[in-house]
């Protein structure tokens, strides 16, 4: 597809869903991709970006920071408690707060450090257990201890399980949400960021939509 031709669809699915324009972010997810890749999508203009690994994403991040202003850096990955002082001195943003003694973690080291990433709590909506994320039945508790802590949860976020039907996820992801008074939903990857838009999401993440195949080899 490419960088343009996702970014049409993200404002046509936008509008679409009858909703307004900007209302609906897109997160380049550059993780594995080769450099020059990933300076091609910044050279176009676009700013966000989504990486999954604390380690990978301090390697290349810092410098295509100081050659281009206003990069907005996303964690989508989990995070290890031992790398969350690296991870918030790295990323604006946080999507995968998903136990609290992560959150502690943050909500220490945000006293320490003077500044907190934006924070989106992750939501294992297939209740898989591999994947990380707090499960839907803990949800609105663990929300409300990071409240208490003082943290801000600026949005959810899930994967929904691979092969399966993504909209019941999308929306019990969006109930989730509001009944705990939430705005931000990151929800949908390059195989159904569409689908995300029209049910709701603020933030999609997508990779291989933009950047081709990733090449693990
Ligand atoms: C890799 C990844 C994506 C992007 O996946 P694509 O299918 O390449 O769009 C989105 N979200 C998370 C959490 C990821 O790890």
């Amino acid at each position: 597809m490419g960088f343009e031709e996702v970014n049409a669809r993200v404002l046509a699915a936008t509008e679409a869903a009858g909703r307004k324009k900007g209302a609906v972010q897109l997160i380049a997810v550059s993780k594995v991709q080769p450099n020059e890749r990933v300076a091609a999508v910044l050279e176009k203009g676009h700013r966000v970006f989504g990486e999954n690994r604390v380690q990978e994403a301090s390697e290349k991040w810092p410098d295509f920071k100081s050659r281009f202003s206003g990069v907005e850096l996303h964690l989508i990955g989990p995070l290890q408690s031992n790398k969350v002082r690296q991870a918030m001195e790295l990323f604006d943003v946080i999507q995968t707060v998903d136990r609290p003694k992560l959150a502690k973690a943050i909500a220490r080291l945000a006293g320490e450090l003077g500044h907190c990433p934006r924070l989106f709590v992750q939501v294992n909506t297939g209740e898989e257990p591999q994947k990380a994320g707090i499960l839907p039945p803990d949800a609105d508790a663990f929300i409300a201890q990071c409240r208490d802590m003082g943290l801000t949860v600026e949005g959810l976020m899930c994967i929904p399980p691979a092969g399966t039907d993504p909209k019941p996820h999308f929306s019990m992801l969006s109930e989730i949400a509001n009944r705990n008074g939430i705005e931000g939903l990151s929800m949908g990857m390059s195989g159904d960021f569409e689908v995300a838009i029209a049910s709701g999401a603020t933030h999609v993440r997508v990779g291989s939509a933009i950047f081709g195949d990733r090449d693990y080899g």
